[in-house]
């Protein structure tokens, strides 16, 4: 049964009231959820779920081949059963900085035109990894670039579009580690105005000035095209 994924838009709700769908053992669907499941190089959303006076912990969240969203309970022994309300409670700082991270690497894309043939994104650091050929990149002037985008507050809004309307724009996805889903109806859109626009279902902050000051750490060989570039919060270095 499919979830209601009121995370897309939104991001920002913190709790939220729903009903257990289905349960397998430690795993309980819900009805609608504000985790985000892990996808798209996002890490699953933890937190935690109160039914009546128990509060359980959440670890992962998943969603399953049929659209369901799913919450892993640390407490196999939950007691809970489809139709029971739950009020779930996001982990925000953790999820929050998800959201940061998350937005940084869609600036890092706008930086870098190249085709991204990986990623990972993280609570402290991230990465995308690129098809750079050959061109060069420095870690300074990067970390300089990125920190001007997120002092600019430029809005990140996010639209809906149609798969026929994506097929229409295939430079949309030219920066895409992971292709949206093909079986959906429609596609969300991350624009990040005047900066980079392409087909993204994870969380984003509302504005680049939520990000916070961020340095590339490190930038890796990955191979002869490629370089694996890292980023973290902080002051720049050097
Ligand atoms: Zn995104």
């Amino acid at each position: 049964m499919m979830s209601e994924a009121i995370f897309q838009q939104q991001p920002y709700l913190t709790s939220l009231r729903s009903t257990i769908t289905a349960v397998d053992g430690q795993w309980l669907e819900l009805a609608a959820s504000i985790f985000y499941p892990r996808g798209g190089g996002q890490p699953g959303d933890s937190g935690s779920m109160q039914v009546k006076s128990n509060t359980f912990s959440v670890l992962d969240t998943e969603k399953t081949l049929e659209g369901a969203i799913r919450h892993q309970l640390s407490d196999e022994n939950h007691g809970l059963r489809p139709g029971d309300s739950v009020e779930m409670q996001l982990d925000w700082p953790r999820r929050f900085r998800l959201m940061q991270m998350h937005s940084a690497l869609h600036l890092l894309c706008s930086l870098i035109p190249k085709g991204v043939t990986g990623g990972s994104i993280g609570e402290h650091k991230s990465r995308l990894d690129f098809d750079l050929g050959e061109r060069s990149v420095d870690k300074q002037e990067l970390t300089r670039q990125l920190n001007q985008l997120i002092q600019s507050n430029i809005p990140i809004t996010q639209q809906w579009i149609s798969q026929a309307e994506l097929a229409a724009n295939p430079d949309l996805v030219r920066t895409l580690s992971v292709q949206p889903p093909k079986n959906a109806q429609r596609v969300s859109l991350v624009n990040i105005q005047g900066i980079d626009i392409q087909p993204c279902g994870g969380t984003h902050v509302a504005n680049t000035g939520e990000i916070c000051e961020l340095r590339v750490s490190k930038i890796e060989n990955k191979g002869k095209r490629n370089r694996r570039i890292h980023i973290v919060f902080g002051e720049p270095q050097g």
